[in-house]
């Protein structure tokens, strides 16, 4: 079945990255199965994310429409679907190079003739930093809600204690060689049975948790280390956190991008935190000393006499760490002569004493 994804996320065709994104949360949280939403209507959120999110992917779904990220055609329900799942794997010697060439696309070693190994899904999530977690690191508990190996029949899909046997439909493969129509012709695609849930066993009596699919959808909470460092729109790989494919087989990653909130003072740059402090032109004039505020606090820093507006100061080493080598960048700051704007008669008077000698 085609879907829509624009209009499954309410955006045009020509809406930019931005839009889709905000878009893709506003939705996901007015329709989170933990709020009361709609599952289905949810994971098809997620599905439109996964492709309209993804430049690539994006660039595919506009030209061969959601055909191309479909399961073959039937898809299980509820079965390794996922977000929208690159199960497909072309057979027969025609389409090779065409396998060759999606399989890059998609990243799923497809290759010709080899066998590809079960993997669950990559799960995307949004993860907010404040500048300061950002920059020393944080620990993070996320909450997901994905498809997860059953831990009642600890992904068998049979109901303990009941007899399993293989499945009649696919032979005990897995898989069944289907026919599909596609704008390249006829190709014969290999699904995921249905019968079996691509296990190739069958249950006498189906687990009552996942209804034999040996996986189901749960929210749990991952922990996960944010490394020190990290910059707005990094996305951190975690290993094995996505889903889990029904049937058995190494879960998918979970990819989070990060997005870092703006500090009311500082700013950085590169590895730097730069920021403008305003003091006293006396200061500047004669010189002394001022408190900076830096990320690991407030610092003395000497200011030199006939020092000029806008000279920028160098903090060294308090600015945001080099990946994990413990150094450090440095903090800038910015000298900025603060005119005052209401004086004291007397500040005044002496103001009108430094304008005669001609200051
Ligand atoms: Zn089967
Ligand atoms: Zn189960």
């Amino acid at each position: 079945m085609a879907k829509d994804y624009y209009s499954i996320l309410g955006v045009s065709k020509s809406a930019n990255d931005d839009e889709i994104k905000k878009s893709f949360r506003r939705l996901a949280h007015e329709h989170h199965p933990d709020k009361g939403g709609d599952a289905s209507k949810f994971k098809d959120i997620n599905e439109a994310y996964q492709i309209l999110g993804d430049k690539q992917k994006r660039q595919t779904y506009d030209q061969f429409g959601s055909a191309a990220f479909e399961n073959g055609g039937g898809g299980a329900p509820g079965g390794s679907g996922g977000f929208g799942g690159f199960d497909f794997n072309f057979q027969g010697q025609d389409f090779g190079d065409l396998n060759d060439v999606l399989g890059e696309m998609f990243g799923f070693g497809g290759g010709r003739g080899g066998r590809r190994e079960k993997r669950g899904q990559n799960i995307e999530v949004d993860v907010e930093l404040s500048f300061r977690e950002a920059v020393f690191g944080a620990d993070k508990t996320l909450k997901l809600y994905r498809q997860l190996t059953c831990e009642h029949c600890k992904g068998e899909g049979a109901e303990p204690g009941t007899k399993v046997n293989e499945c009649k439909t696919c032979g005990g493969k897995g898989q069944v060689t289907q026919a599909t129509r596609t704008m390249f012709g006829t190709m014969q695609t290999a699904v995921q049975c249905k019968d079996c849930h691509g296990r190739g066993k069958k249950a006498e009596k189906e687990c009552t948790v996942c209804g034999g699919h040996g996986v189901h959808r749960r929210e749990q909470s991952v922990s996960i280390r944010i490394p020190a460092g990290v910059d707005d729109g990094a996305m951190l790989q975690v290993s094995g956190e996505g889903e889990a494919p029904a049937g058995g087989g190494r879960a998918g990653d979970l990819f989070v991008r990060i997005h870092v909130e703006q500090h009311p003072t500082f700013e950085r740059n590169g590895n730097d935190i730069v920021s403008e402090m305003a003091i006293p032109f006396s200061v500047l004039a004669i010189g002394g000393t001022i408190h900076v505020p830096t990320i690991d606090g407030d610092e003395s820093v000497r200011v030199a006499e006939g020092t000029p507006d806008g000279t920028l100061i160098t903090i060294r080493a308090k600015g945001i760490p080099y990946g994990r080598s413990g150094t450090r960048g440095n903090h800038i700051v910015r000298l900025v002569a603060d005119v005052p704007r209401k004086l004291s008669k007397e500040q005044k008077a002496l103001l009108e004493q430094l304008r005669n000698t001609g200051l």
